[in-house]
């Protein structure tokens, strides 16, 4: 069993003295991977007191600086990848065959599109008779997610650290052993003692104290609905920012010309990316009624290749979910939606067979669903796919934003016009036409119960910065 510490504050680790014993577990057999006493408020206050003393030292680094030293570290990322995707494939469940990639590769591309992002940023500019100067706002708070660990650090830390503020950082307590890793790669490329710091402990005994504390002047949030309500009504007693990326129910919308071998695979690979445990999977697919058939079929044939199994495998396409408690409450929405009537299209209850013993494994499925369905509404977090039929494309529209969220979307056409109009409609913060590809520098965030703020590129920058107006 790995020995850890939960705390990294001013450059150093400590155990936590919070009352939480935290226990991190294998999705890939349900063995304990860890243990060990979770951070407290006391850890919380000395971490915000670090960054509150790390803060003008840092903000007055030139902004080259502090660019090339994120820079050093997306390469020791970089060279970590391997290791970072071998531990996410068990925390996680991501299958070991797109681990490295998304829990390294694409983080440290990301950390270098932020540093570029920095250095042409507007800090300073005149507008008439005033200079407007943006300048950050100390110390940020960042509270992240279990999902992506590494790639909600790169939208939050990362740019947080680039335009001057300094962090306190609290990973989801379920998936903290990625999140550690990063934190030896940033000591190892020379971040300067309290500009950013770890403590891992869980919501209530870490999260709550970090909201709230008076020294923190931004609060960036990846996670539930749930969570991110509690977490404004917290900060919004201190009148601290907050950005909220939250849950998804997001629509892959064919209207009645899409070319189906296409757009239906890459709905079900959108649907199932990282075993379903993405804020923006395709959990919706939307299709003309005469062409239902048609897609089950493809759907069915799809799933039936998928082979499911342990993460560490290269030959798993879907591994597990990442805890004891996401499987039994992917299970619970799976007997909720044959309750309320849902037909299996595909997929099922019943474990998959061949799999690792005590491993968090659920059958990738397919159901068709009327859009009333609680199924059709609740955010599910594992591999289940929901078709719905409808008559006309102004149904399609109607239904896919009939949903309190608004994080993500598809639309496929022959006609790129087409799928253009279609997607101004989606009530969605971004959307992909005809299996356009998610991009790094593209302003990421939600509508609705999704969210609000942006994330991504030059727009994540401005979520760390007040705009100061100086009258010459
Ligand atoms: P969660 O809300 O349970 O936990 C997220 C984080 O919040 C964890 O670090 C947790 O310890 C912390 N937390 C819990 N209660 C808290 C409290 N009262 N105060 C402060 N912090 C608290 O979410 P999860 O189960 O870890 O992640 C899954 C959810 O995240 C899904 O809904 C998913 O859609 C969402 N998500 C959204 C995005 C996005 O960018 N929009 C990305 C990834 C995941």
């Amino acid at each position: 069993m790995r020995t850890v510490q939960a705390t990294y504050v001013d450059g150093a680790w400590a155990p936590g003295t919070g009352s939480t014993e935290v226990e991190v577990s294998s999705a890939a057999d349900g063995s304990v991977l860890t243990r060990f006493q979770g951070a407290g408020a006391e850890d919380v206050a000395r971490a915000c007191a670090a960054a509150g003393r790390a803060w003008p030292g840092w903000a007055a680094t030139p902004v080259t600086d502090r660019a090339d030293l994120l820079r050093t570290a997306a390469e020791l990322v970089e060279k970590r990848a391997d290791e970072l995707g071998a531990t996410a494939a068990q925390e996680v469940g991501t299958p070991i065959r797109m681990a490295p990639i998304v829990h390294g590769h694409m983080v440290a591309a990301t950390m270098r599109d932020v540093a570029d992002k920095v250095e042409s940023h507007t800090f300073e500019e005149r507008v008439g008779s005033s200079l407007v100067l943006r300048e950050s706002v100390g110390v940020a708070a960042a509270i992240t997610a279990w999902n992506y660990p590494l790639y909600q650090l790169a939208t939050k830390l990362v740019p947080a650290l680039a335009v001057g503020c300094t962090v306190v950082l609290k990973p989801s307590e379920i998936a903290p052993l990625t999140t550690i890793g990063f934190f030896e790669a940033l000591a190892e490329a020379g971040l300067p003692g309290g500009v950013a710091n770890l403590v891992v402990g869980t919501g209530a005994e870490a999260g709550e104290p970090l909201v709230t504390d008076p020294r923190v002047g931004a609060v960036s949030f990846t996670g539930s609905t749930r969570t991110g309500v509690r977490i404004a009504e917290l900060a919004a007693a201190g009148v601290t920012r907050v950005t909220l990326e939250l849950g998804g129910k997001s629509a892959s919308v064919l209207l009645d010309d899409a070319d189906l071998a296409t757009a239906v695979p890459a709905t079900l690979n959108g649907c199932l990316l990282n075993n379903g445990q993405t804020c923006a999977a395709l959990t919706r697919l939307i299709v003309p009624r005469a062409r239902l058939a048609e897609v089950e079929e493809i759907l069915a044939a799809a799933v039936a290749q998928l082979r499911v199994g342990d993460p560490r495998d290269p030959d798993t396409a879907v591994g597990p979910v990442a805890s004891a408690a996401q499987h039994h409450r992917v299970l619970q929405h799976l007997r909720g939606a044959l309750d309320d009537g849902a037909t299996v299209v595909s997929g099922g209850l019943d474990a998959p067979e061949g799999v690792p013993a005590g491993g968090y494994y659920v059958r990738p499925t397919v159901l068709r669903v009327e859009p009333s369905m609680r199924i059709a509404r609740e955010e599910v977090f594992g591999p289940v796919l929901c078709v719905i039929a409808v008559d006309s494309e102004d149904e399609a529209v109607a239904v896919a934003n009939d949903t309190d969220y608004g994080l993500s979307g598809a639309v496929w056409s022959a006609d790129p016009d087409r799928a253009l109009a279609v997607a101004r409609r989606l009530r969605t913060g971004q959307v992909a036409v005809n299996g356009g590809a998610f991009n790094i520098s593209a302003p990421f965030g939600g509508y609705k119960r999704s969210g609000y703020g942006r994330e991504g590129g030059r727009f994540g920058l401005d979520e760390y910065l007040e705009t100061k107006a100086v009258q010459l």
